[in-house]
């Protein structure tokens, strides 16, 4: 390493600034920096409260959120039965440790168990951390149950499944790895739909293939039935688990309680985040029963995983999607929505495919839109990316026809504009 002249020494300190710039110059000086790292690329809108479809931010302005915390307050913002339930569970108790039997939990698992392919449920806090817990069980299984080494995951280009260590070397993107190397061992990427290279990548070590029913934030991309079908049938051969990322797509958001269950097929592990407590923290990986004994005591565990507090919001959250039969509501509203835009988006050229199931929606279009999504705001509609040039709508499960049409409106309006005077650079 070569030495720093005394001029670069200073720039670095800031003592050559002290030097040259005046105490009144100072006083000027650009605003001061936010204390939270700057590792989100954040909106100029500051959100304040939020009703049902509604939320407003700080100048009193109101918008209309399909984007919904992405995809979190699927029964829209402060829905209140769930609300009371967490306001009496405050009262009565927020935490305790997992050494004790939390009532709570037995009451979710059984939800989520009896509407579900899976016998056994283990809760964390994320996305990630349940993704996680996932890959985890996966090698424990085959390395203290089945009494083999095996180890590796096998994932998907442009699949997403979190930011830890292990689930971002899972992810199929690399603009999530940059700058954190090295990654863990054990992972391996193959082209979606790709039968042949999938083939391919199955070795002695494989343990687990990972994949999300459609790849939200790769774009929403839906898995094709017959590849789905592949996949089932390479793991029955090769003795692999199927491990199923739902934590976008879980919770009545595609129009079943679970995105797996529009295939008819039944993974080894699913885990689950996003819907599942209305915007309270929490994950739950769930997994058939003849896994059970991967997780003997002692080998995994989670301080904050379903506490009193995270298993009241569950509880109610499911039950009201129960209640309200909301994964059929989603569908047809998806169905609606998707219908309205089909109609008339239909002689744009702009626009290249509508696609999506249930509520989690995909406008893919020609050219990049992340000024479309910042115009959107303007108008008083939150809506998201998924990618450059996809436009995601997620409204909550509850949305009604004519919040639908208020947003077809402003949407179709901004792209016509924005394909007649094309759409140069992207917000992503
Ligand atoms: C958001 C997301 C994650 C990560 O969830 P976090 O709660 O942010 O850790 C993982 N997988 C999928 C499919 C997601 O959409």
């Amino acid at each position: 390493m070569s030495e720093l002249t005394q001029a670069e020494k200073d720039s670095l300190t800031g003592a050559a600034d002290n030097r040259s710039v005046q105490p009144e110059a100072k006083e000027a000086a650009p605003a001061k920096l936010s204390a939270v790292f700057p590792s989100y690329a954040r909106y100029d809108l500051s959100l304040v409260k939020g009703k049902g479809s509604w939320v407003w931010d700080d100048q009193g302005n109101k918008y209309l959120d399909f984007m919904c915390g992405l995809a979190v307050t699927s029964l829209g913002h402060a829905p209140e039965k769930v609300g009371a339930k967490l306001k009496a569970q405050i009262d009565t108790l927020w935490h305790v440790s997992n050494l004790f039997h939390i009532p709570g939990q037995d009451r979710v698992a059984a939800l989520l168990t009896g509407n579900s392919c899976a016998d056994q449920v283990f809760f964390c806090n994320s996305g990630a951390e349940a993704n996680e817990a996932a890959i985890k069980l996966a090698r424990r299984y085959h390395q203290k149950v089945k009494g083999t080494g095996r180890y590796e995951i096998i994932t998907f280009e442009q699949s997403f499944h979190g930011r830890t260590l292990a689930t971002l070397t899972a992810t199929g993107q690399q603009k999530v790895k940059e700058g954190f190397l090295p990654l863990p061992e054990g992972f391996k990427t193959v082209p979606l739909h790709d039968l042949p290279a999938l083939k391919a990548a199955i070795t002695e070590n494989t343990a687990a293939i990972m994949l999300e029913m459609i790849l939200a934030e790769g774009g929403v991309l839906e898995v094709q039935q017959e590849f789905l079908d592949a996949v089932v049938e390479l793991c029955q051969e090769h003795g692999l688990l199927l491990i199923v990322d739902e934590v976008q797509t879980g919770m009545g958001r595609t129009g079943k309680l679970f995105a797996h269950q529009h295939y008819g097929i039944e993974p080894d592990i699913f885990t689950l985040a996003k819907g599942v407590a209305s915007g309270f923290p929490a994950g739950v990986m769930l997994g058939k029963g003849y896994l059970r004994e991967a997780f003997s005591p002692g080998s995994h565990a989670s301080t904050f995983g379903g506490t009193p507090l995270a298993a009241a919001v569950m509880e109610a959250t499911i039950e009201t999607m129960l209640e309200d039969e909301l994964p059929q509501r989603a569908e047809e509203m998806g169905e609606y929505l998707r219908g309205l835009l089909r109609e008339q988006l239909a002689d744009t050229p702009f626009v290249k495919e509508i696609r999506g199931k249930g509520l989690l929606i995909g406008i893919e279009c020609t050219e990049p839109v992340g000024d479309i999504v910042l115009a959107g705001q303007k108008q008083g509609l939150l809506f998201v990316q998924a990618g450059p040039n996809v436009i995601r709508l997620l409204p909550n499960l509850y949305v009604s026809k004519d919040e639908i049409h208020q947003a077809v409106d402003i949407l179709v309006q901004l792209i016509h504009t924005y394909a007649n005077k094309g759409n140069g650079e992207a917000h992503s």
